[in-house]
């Protein structure tokens, strides 16, 4: 219950709004970064692919009717590079029967250090209208993690999960127990060794987009896919059937 009698301060305290301030701050430079990466590599492709299509048809080696067919198959092949991009996965319901694994997470934590709860992945449009699951700003629709690499939502006193009744779709899914990166040999209840964690990725995943702009047309889309590749190895494995936005 709220009390009116409160002064502002108390109801807001400041490093509430400051933390509120930097998320969206982050989402602001997201959207920036990516409007610029858009309109460069737009203004670059059209330039070059309407002068190659020019040259083309003046030298009649092709036509605009014979160009129709592989351009759009082109256009399905760049929609699959794993380009830093607002990502949002469809998986059903999270709540339907079987959707969630069972592991005995409480007596495993001591030697799995919740790694799991370190692991990037995106959220599902059901987490979205939920509300509860809290997104980085700076990496639309990313789990938002802390400064020290772990979700938001993961209890740094307990060790358990803060929202877990309604925690995402991916969490629900994960099953540990074959993951090399968690164990060695989950029957023998060894670990992986722990990674050295890297807080928070950067917003837009600025290391690929200063690459976008560094590099020559002709071999960027193979950099951008390797960059993206690495940034992303720990993705949860579940994810990987989801659907990109
Ligand atoms: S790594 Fe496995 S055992 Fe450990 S908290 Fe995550 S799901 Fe549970
Ligand atoms: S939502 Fe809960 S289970 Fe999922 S990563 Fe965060 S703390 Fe872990």
């Amino acid at each position: 219950m709220s009390d009116d009698a409160s002064p502002p301060s108390v109801l807001h305290p400041p490093s509430s709004i400051d933390a509120e301030h930097q998320e969206v701050e982050r989402g602001l430079q997201f959207t920036h970064l990516m409007m610029m990466v858009t309109q460069n590599q737009g203004l670059e492709n059209i330039a070059y692919l309407k002068a190659l299509a020019e040259v083309l048809i003046q030298k009649g080696v092709v036509t605009e009717e014979e160009l129709a067919g592989p351009l759009e198959q082109a256009r399905q092949e760049v929609a699959e590079l794993p380009i830093p991009r607002v990502r949002l996965g469809e998986m059903g319901d999270k709540y339907a029967e079987g959707e969630a694994v069972e592991i005995d997470c409480a007596s495993l934590i001591h030697l799995c250090q919740a790694r799991c709860c370190t692991f990037k992945f995106y959220l599902t449009k059901q987490d979205l209208d939920e509300g509860v699951a809290k997104w980085d700003y700076g990496n639309p629709y990313w789990i938002r993690q802390g400064e020290d690499g772990y979700c938001v939502h993961w209890d740094r006193g307990s060790g358990g999960c803060t929202i877990h009744a309604q925690r995402p779709h991916v969490c629900r899914k994960y099953d540990c127990r074959s993951d090399k990166r968690v164990w060695l040999d989950f029957e023998k209840r060894i670990p992986a060794p722990m990674p050295e964690l890297q807080g928070r990725p950067p917003v837009a995943n600025a290391k690929i987009i200063r690459r976008v702009r560094e590099e020559a047309v002709g071999n960027r889309v193979h950099l951008m896919t390797n960059d993206v590749r690495q940034e992303t190895s720990d993705e949860r494995p579940v994810m990987e059937g989801g659907t990109d936005g």
